[in-house]
């Protein structure tokens, strides 16, 4: 089986005493190709480093998350702009919205910023990865990213324009995002046991709609959790996946793989 880990930090500092040999694992153990996301300004260029060293193996996502959309300014911008041209990038993200983190960044900088990155991907005609979190409850934060796609937003025109990635939501935020044409990345959260309400919308949403995720070195699965994640445990998470929706781990691994492939343009 062939996997492919559709949203990597491997250039998060947990990484910096063993990299190379965590890469070397990750590729022998089922996991042929991971995407590098790179969402604050100074991850941006060791991504494409990663990149030409693992040509074919690692493609990259440049953006600036909303946790730190402050970072934004024009120098970030012009600099964004020219390295989207770079062939090794593969989307534009993560990009949205985190009501968890209106501390480290208010509000109305965080759409402020996430309309421009909008208008950076109709610019640039790239795919999005989107990251929406909500506090608590409150799920407004995805009402108004979605709401900021139907207005904002030009998709491109490939099988599919983006992902809403680390899906921890209800189906009916599900649905929203599948109505926009993305797919649905699934992690570690959906492995968590207090989380039946992620894995019902996703039985929902169907393998058709989804890809799969570490977001390492966080959100390692369950039987994990505690431990540093990497995009090994793909074919874990793929595992508790197929278990759920019952299919064989075999197509669910074909499915996401090729889903991966059209939402990154890759081969
Ligand atoms: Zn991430």
């Amino acid at each position: 089986m062939n996997f492919i880990d559709s949203h990597a930090h491997i250039n998060d500092e947990a990484f910096d005493q063993d990299r190379d040999q965590v890469i070397k694992r990750v590729f022998e153990n089922g996991t042929y190709k991971f995407i590098e996301i790179a969402c604050e300004t100074h991850e941006w260029i060791p991504a494409l480093a990663l990149c030409e060293k693992y040509p074919s193996r690692v493609a990259a996502v440049l953006g600036v998350h909303p946790q730190v959309a402050q970072t934004y300014d024009d120098s970030a911008k012009h600099k964004l702009i020219e390295l989207l041209q770079n062939p090794h990038v593969a989307a534009l993200g993560e990009i949205g919205l985190d009501y968890a983190y209106l501390h480290a960044c208010p509000k109305e900088t965080q759409l402020n910023v996430f309309e421009e990155m909008l208008a950076l991907a109709n610019k640039v005609q790239k795919p999005i990865v989107l990251h929406i979190r909500r506090e608590e409850e409150n799920y407004e934060p995805y009402d108004t990213a979605f709401h900021f796609l139907k207005h904002s937003w030009t998709p491109v025109s490939t099988k599919y324009p983006g992902v809403l990635h680390c899906f921890s939501a209800r189906y009916e935020e599900a649905k929203q995002a599948l109505d926009h044409g993305l797919l649905l990345g699934i992690n570690g959260c959906f492995t968590y046991k207090k989380n039946e309400y992620i894995r019902e919308a996703v039985k929902k949403a169907g393998a058709d709609k989804l890809v799969l995720e570490t977001d390492c070195p966080y959100l390692s699965p369950q039987g994990k959790r505690g431990t540093r994640n990497d995009p090994s445990n793909i074919p874990l998470i793929a595992q508790w996946v197929a278990d759920y929706l019952n299919m064989p781990v075999e197509k669910l691994a074909e499915i996401t793989t090729q889903n991966a492939l059209d939402l990154y343009n890759l081969k």
